[in-house]
């Protein structure tokens, strides 16, 4: 008796011992543990049909506050999601004096993190602002330089920044992240890393943090094989040591081109078979066997084109997928769809 006593107790220890190893290393994407995030998906393309252009809302499954991770469309992407249901959980009449997509804006959404200057990242802020709420716009310094003297000039637009050419109209309060700094994101829960990536005008990595769970967004960034300024490789750096102590949950990460394009014309893009050598970097540096098994990448700023023939969505998911040994979960995401992380 005694001696089975022992044998179980030795097999409980035992058990205790291998899941207290399991849960000291959370893996890419944890199965087991609920999810930490929703992205609403205001729009998926890089171009260049208007309407549906690079936009993601984030939030904290805690919370009912999001963060949009650029804005290249934002009215028509929150009608799309209300028509799809993916804020069904929110409160959309809340304040009477506005519609739903109105309540969502100006409600809901509590800070614009913008990763560069690029018109089809910021045209939805733009020409929503007469109707936006106060927020803060977060962005590294030369991003949000270059957004004050292109578009908050009083020429391109009206200046509705709290900083730059005048007439101030002050309704948002620019922010300006120090790279590769944790920061509060005001109005939610989150914290905001921002990280430089490689572009034809600087560019940005959000890593987004709440509790033990991140999140990482990229805006539009080159291959490091191609730029040679190692910016992807600080990010795979800085990924890997956090993901000893801490859930990797998804990434946003864009694949403008199919793998046929030229390295010299991508102009600071990715394309299906260089995005997965950059993973492959990452896994690296995380180590293990697959360590990057499962975890969901969503696919961003697939060019849209009017020309005839194969649906570019169509072959980069294919080239994804032929080329995904890494078991990632690789999602080509729709405008106004709600996706959990
Ligand atoms: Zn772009
Ligand atoms: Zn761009």
């Amino acid at each position: 008796m005694r001696h089975m006593i022992q044998k179980a107790g030795c097999l409980l220890g035992f058990s205790l011992l291998f899941s207290a190893q399991t849960l000291s290393k959370p893996t890419a994407s944890d199965s087991l543990s609920a999810p930490a995030f929703e992205v609403v998906v205001l729009g998926d393309s890089g171009g260049i049909e208007d309407g549906n252009l690079s936009a993601f809302l984030l939030r904290s499954l805690t919370e009912t506050h999001y963060i949009a991770l650029d804005a290249g469309t934002l009215v028509n992407g929150i009608n799309e999601g209300l028509k799809q249901g993916a804020f069904s959980d929110l409160a959309l009449y809340d304040d009477a004096n506005w519609q739903p997509a109105g309540n969502i804006l100006r409600h809901h959404v509590k800070a614009y993190l913008l990763s560069h200057a690029h018109l089809d990242h910021v045209n939805g802020m733009l020409v929503a602002s007469p109707e936006d709420s106060a927020k803060n716009i977060y962005a590294l310094t030369s991003v949000n330089a270059m957004i004050g003297e292109t578009y908050f000039n009083g020429k391109a637009w009206a200046n509705f920044s709290d900083r730059g050419i005048p007439p101030l109209l002050n309704k948002y309060h620019i922010v300006d992240l120090p790279p590769e700094q944790a920061i509060d994101i005001e109005g939610t829960q989150l914290k905001v890393t921002a990280f430089s990536l490689s572009h034809p005008v600087e560019s940005s990595a959000f890593v987004i943090e709440h509790a033990n769970d991140l999140f990482v967004y990229f805006g539009d960034t080159g291959p490091d094989i191609v730029e040679k300024q190692g910016k992807l490789d600080a990010i795979w750096t800085y990924l890997a040591k956090q993901m000893t102590h801490k859930n990797l949950r998804g990434m946003i990460v864009e694949t403008s081109f199919e793998n046929e394009r030229p390295h010299n014309l991508l102009f600071g893009h990715l394309t299906p078979e260089l995005l997965m050598q950059e993973l492959h970097h990452l896994a690296q540096k995380v180590g293990g066997d697959k360590p990057l098994s499962d975890l969901k990448v969503l696919i961003s700023h697939i060019k849209y084109t009017m020309a005839s023939g194969t649906n570019p969505r169509t072959k980069i998911k294919q080239q994804l997928d032929d080329a995904n040994d890494l078991g990632l979960e690789i999602i080509i995401p729709q405008q106004g769809q709600k996706l959990l992380f």
